[in-house]
């Protein structure tokens, strides 16, 4: 049996992950989160059913639980979704970001240094550590080029400071102490229970509900995107087979300006005949004032993991995107239960109860 420490399990990306690997045969998971805004237990309530999957409330800056948790549950190897997410956010309030990303990772770095280093040689041969971070480390684009793992750091938002930050401290873990650890930057994710500040929920469920859809600035900034599964698949395959102290670029190949992301999501709720009060949609699109210091453009170049592991997106952006269309059209409930904070108080219901 091979047991994974996940935590952040119960956000966006990290849910996607549990859902993916759970019930795989010899895999227990052992799920550590401390259910901020952005933790939703409802997105895992079939994941967490499963035998072989503990879920465990608490905070990776909590030293003592995650020493007790490391070694009662001989974890095999950590990967580490927990962190503060938007961008937007950290603009109004930084110090979370640094309190969790920065202090939290160290913390969690070193729980797991400590741990490992009481392990057999084996033992310490195939454990591993992975960091899911992002792209916006690197900074921004100009018209031309792309991210490689090469691209020095240049972060420009408190939040992509605070993950350059955890990135680095994860990078002088392997360096200065030996522990096998391994970086992934990625571009921007999109998929199924996405919290609704992001930009695709948000522009779905304005046009469900006749909303205006906004739109930073001139909409002209790109991003790269990619569907949750598929970096879920490259998260897997670094993990398994990555070599330590690496880090891996993932991307979708997939640059859109946000307007077009905007327009996009229109045609395709168009295409699906959803029931929006107000059409045309794109009529609904209005330009807001832009986030302050907003990175023009990100693009990634993946051919590192597609060379070394051969790993590529599986889905292209308009299946991805009809798909998390049409998996928004079918869980209103879900979105109205996150606004109403219905959603925490289930949390605290399966959070007791394990
Ligand atoms: P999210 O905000 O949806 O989820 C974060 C989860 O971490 C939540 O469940 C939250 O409760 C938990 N958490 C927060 N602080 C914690 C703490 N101190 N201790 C324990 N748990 C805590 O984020 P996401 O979009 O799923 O992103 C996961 C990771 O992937 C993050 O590290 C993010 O930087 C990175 N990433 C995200 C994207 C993207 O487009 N969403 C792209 C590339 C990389």
């Amino acid at each position: 049996m091979t047991t994974w420490l996940v935590t952040g399990g119960a956000g966006f990306i990290g849910g996607a992950f549990l859902r993916m690997f759970a019930g795989q045969p010899g895999l227990r998971l052992v799920v550590l989160d401390s259910l901020t805004y952005a933790g939703n237990l409802e997105s895992i309530e079939s994941v967490l059913l499963d035998p072989e999957v503990r879920f465990v409330r608490g905070d990776i800056g909590d030293s003592e639980l995650l020493g007790k948790l490391l070694a009662e549950e001989q974890i095999d190897a950590v990967i580490n979704f927990a962190a503060e997410s938007h961008v937007d956010r950290s603009i109004d309030s930084p110090e979370a970001f640094v309190v969790t990303n920065v202090l939290g990772t160290f913390k969690l770095l070193d729980a797991t240094l400590a741990y490992w280093e009481s392990l057999s040689e084996p033992q310490r041969e195939a454990f591993r550590f992975l960091h899911v971070s992002t792209d916006e480390v690197f900074g921004s684009l100009g018209k031309e080029g792309k991210f490689t793992e090469r691209t020095p750091y240049s972060p420009n938002s408190p939040y992509s400071a605070s993950k350059a930050s955890s990135d680095h401290f994860v990078g002088a873990y392997h360096h200065t102490y030996g522990l096998p650890t391994l970086i992934t930057n990625c571009s921007n994710n999109y998929g199924p229970y996405q919290f609704p500040e992001k930009l695709i929920p948000v522009m779905i469920m304005n046009a469900l509900e006749g909303k205006h859809l906004p739109v930073y600035g001139d909409g002209q900034q790109v991003r790269d995107w990619l569907f949750v599964d598929d970096h879920c698949d490259a998260i897997a395959l670094v993990l398994r087979e990555g070599v330590p102290g690496a880090t891996y670029n993932i991307g979708g190949d997939c640059e859109r300006a946000n307007i077009d992301i905007v327009h996009a999501i229109c045609d395709c709720l168009d295409e699906l005949q959803a029931d929006c009060p107000s059409r045309p949609l794109k009529d609904l699109v209005r330009s807001v004032t832009d986030r302050p210091g907003h990175d023009r453009r990100y693009a990634i170049d993946f051919s590192k993991i597609h060379q070394e592991l051969g790993w590529s997106p599986q889905r292209s952006f308009e299946e991805g995107l009809q798909q998390t269309v049409r998996w928004y059209l079918q869980h209103r409930d879900w979105v109205q239960r996150v606004r109403s904070g219905e959603y925490r108080r289930q949390g605290v219901r399966f959070a007791d109860a394990t």
